[in-house]
């Protein structure tokens, strides 16, 4: 599924994830795991910056501390 039809097919849902369990569960399974991998890693071994800007130089728009927030459970799904 390309990213224009995965935000097509996006349905609104209640807010109980963050903008990027979303894009987790809208990347393909492969994207998906090594995005995962990456957040699971040390900071000291993979900044979220650098995530971040793999995201961005790939088309991903989303701020960096959403995804700090995500990656160190200060996001909405934290609370889950
Ligand atoms: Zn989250």
């Amino acid at each position: 599924m390309s990213l224009a039809q995965a935000l097509a097919a996006q349905v609104v849902k209640p807010v109980r994830v963050c903008t990027v369990a979303l894009l987790l569960e809208q990347l393909e399974p492969e994207d998906a795991a090594a995005l995962q991998k990456a957040l699971d890693l040390p900071q000291s071994e993979k900044p979220t910056a650098e995530i971040h800007s793999a995201l961005l130089s790939e088309g991903y728009r989303l701020a960096a501390s959403t995804l700090g927030n995500h990656r160190f459970g200060r996001c909405c799904c934290g609370t889950r």
